[in-house]
């Protein structure tokens, strides 16, 4: 059996606990991860402050060109980590390069950090006064990642606490650990000193060891609501910086003069798309009025039924199977409680059935229609592959669903209406807003993060967001007198007027 172990400065050792690693396209165990402890971790830290100093002190160019190499190794190894990444999780092959592309593209932004980093400063603040600020690395950070986006999210977090002169330790989901020790690998051989990014893997145990560590200065994580609500509070309460983003319940609100063949080709991508299980996934689709409510429906049905659902390395499949049998049971579940709260199920994907791959975790797609505001499964986040159709009488109460949804991450228009869609953008009570765009994940320049229970701490991943999350500020005021005495001792507060 592959033995999956911890990534850290003079060898994991193993560890007592082992977690399964499945392949969700048979059902089997393809390898088991390592599951760690205090003591492991306290040996990861102990790595991470020896290294870190001489990084931190390392000019911002030469930090830079070890994300250069970086990308250039991440992207001559595409390939493998892509099949790596797929046989974990299950998403298809094109949509791990995906994964990997949207984290890279963090990377790219860090290659500017000498830029980014520059601080501000004010010549003449008051007589012969200057002040400038600088931004200087927390020195330990932490991530803790989900199954999700085995790659993307471990490089937001990563790239961005790096360049800035961190040390970086990560935790990434037990699901699906092996891209995220590869990446740490190829960051080594891109010239990064030992000890400046490691890895190690465990669970809950291994959370609280991170959360209570008193040499960690700063911990990210993306995961469920619950966990991040758990993270944050133990976090701060241990004096951390915490940012902790949560689940999402994403709705697309489609106006009656949307262009509807357009709004399934999205809809169908962005509500089944990696088996649905996206934070930035469209789960919720509310038509305004009847009328767009029943073309839409009508149109929706027979492109449903074109999906292919198949293994990861099909290029044909649109999407895989769902990542654990546990989570399969869970989403199954949801349909029924849905069906039994008096949903209308237009189209059940439970029993699917995979010729050859009859153990694999897939799950087909599912529709439903008639969705109400008090129902479980529209309050709770399903993550599987089902779309529910909640019917709007007009924009007002279309714009109020995901305003009051307990969660608040992403949101999408379609409209030809530009006034209907600024309205929408300014008065909507979620994060991250796309008009006509299906999954509006921000550009990595831009910064990753939701409203409400989607996201607990008050900076955003990636991004200048990200720069100020991993760096802490310090502002100088400083004079140069001349020699000749200015006047007696100041008893009150010094002002520059
Ligand atoms: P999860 O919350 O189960 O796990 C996330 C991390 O928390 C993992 O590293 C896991 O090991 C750890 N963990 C699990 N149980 C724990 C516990 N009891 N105490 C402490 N740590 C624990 O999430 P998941 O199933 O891996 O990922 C899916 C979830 O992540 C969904 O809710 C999805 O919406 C969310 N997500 C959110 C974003 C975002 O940016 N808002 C992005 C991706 C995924």
């Amino acid at each position: 059996m592959r033995q999956i172990d911890h990534h850290i400065v003079g060898g994991a050792g193993g560890s007592a606990r082992q977690g399964d690693v499945f392949d969700p396209n048979n059902g089997s165990v393809q390898a088991q991860v390592a599951l760690g402890d205090a003591a492991l971790l306290d040996r990861a830290v102990a790595a991470a402050k020896a290294a870190q100093p001489a990084w931190a002190a390392t000019n911002p160019q030469r930090r830079a060109r070890v994300m250069f190499e970086f990308k250039r190794l991440v992207e001559a190894n595409m390939d493998a980590l892509a099949h790596m990444l797929s046989s974990e999780h299950g998403k298809v092959i094109a949509d791990s390069k995906g994964d990997i592309q949207r984290g890279l593209e963090v990377i790219e932004f860090c290659c500017g950090i000498p830029h980014v980093l520059k601080g501000e400063y004010t010549q003449g603040a008051g007589p012969g006064i200057d002040v400038y600020s600088m931004r200087q690395p927390i020195g330990i950070g932490a991530g803790i990642t989900p199954f999700n986006f085995p790659a993307m999210i471990p490089l937001w977090m990563s790239g961005v606490a790096i360049a800035t002169g961190n040390a970086f330790i990560i935790k990434p989901s037990e699901r699906d650990p092996s891209v995220p020790v590869r990446l740490a690998e190829l960051f080594i051989e891109a010239g990064l000193p030992e000890g400046i990014c490691q890895v190690v893997h465990g669970d809950k145990e291994m959370v609280d060891a991170i959360l209570d560590h008193p040499d960690i200065g700063a911990v990210s994580f993306v995961g469920s609501s619950d966990i991040a609500h758990y993270v944050y509070n133990r976090g701060v309460a241990n004096g951390k910086r915490v940012q902790a983003m949560g689940g999402a319940k994403n709705h697309g609100i489609v106006m009656p003069d949307a262009d509807l063949d357009q709004v399934v080709n999205d809809l169908t991508g962005a509500a089944f798309g990696s088996a649905g299980e996206r934070c930035m996934a469209l789960p919720v689709v509310v038509p305004v009025g009847e009328d767009t409510a029943n073309r839409l429906r009508e149109k929706l049905i027979p492109a449903i039924a074109a999906l292919r659902v198949g293994v990861s390395t099909d290029a044909e499949a649109h999407y895989g199977p769902v990542v654990t049998q546990a989570h399969k049971e869970k989403v199954e579940g949801w349909i029924q409680k849905c069906a039994d709260e008096g949903a209308e199920l237009v189209v059940d994907g439970r029993g699917f059935s995979l010729q050859g791959h009859e153990k694999g975790f897939f799950i087909g797609p599912t529709l439903f229609d008639h969705v109400t505001t008090d129902m479980e499964s529209y309050k709770e986040e399903i993550f599987g592959p089902v779309l529910q159709i909640v019917r709007a009488a007009n924009f007002e109460e279309a714009l109020e669903l995901p305003s009051k949804h307990q969660y608040g991450n992403g949101v999408a228009i379609f409209t030809r209406n530009g006034h209907a869609a600024r309205e929408f953008a300014a008065r909507v009570n979620v994060g991250m807003v796309g008009i006509n765009v299906p999954i509006p994940v921000p550009v990595a320049y831009h910064s990753f993060g939701g409203w409400k229970r989607s996201a607990f701490g008050d900076t955003n991943q990636h991004g200048m967001e990200g720069v100020k999350f991993w760096t802490k500020v310090k502002t100088i005021t400083q004079r140069w007198p001349d020699g000749s005495p200015d006047g007696g001792n100041a008893f009150v507060i010094p002002t520059m007027g």
